[in-house]
């Protein structure tokens, strides 16, 4: 099951765009999403 959500964290759910992992979080940066957190520490 981690493994698998671990797959979806390779691009945005909303615009599609690659997602950039920090510290405690997994954020989109895109232009439609600027700085849209798309998982956080919780969810890991
Ligand atoms: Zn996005």
């Amino acid at each position: 099951m981690a493994n698998e959500e671990k797959t979806k964290q390779s691009v945005c759910p909303v615009c599609g765009a690659e997602l950039n992992q920090e510290k405690c979080k997994v954020v989109c940066r895109s232009e439609n999403c600027v700085y849209r957190i798309i998982y956080n520490c919780s969810e890991f």
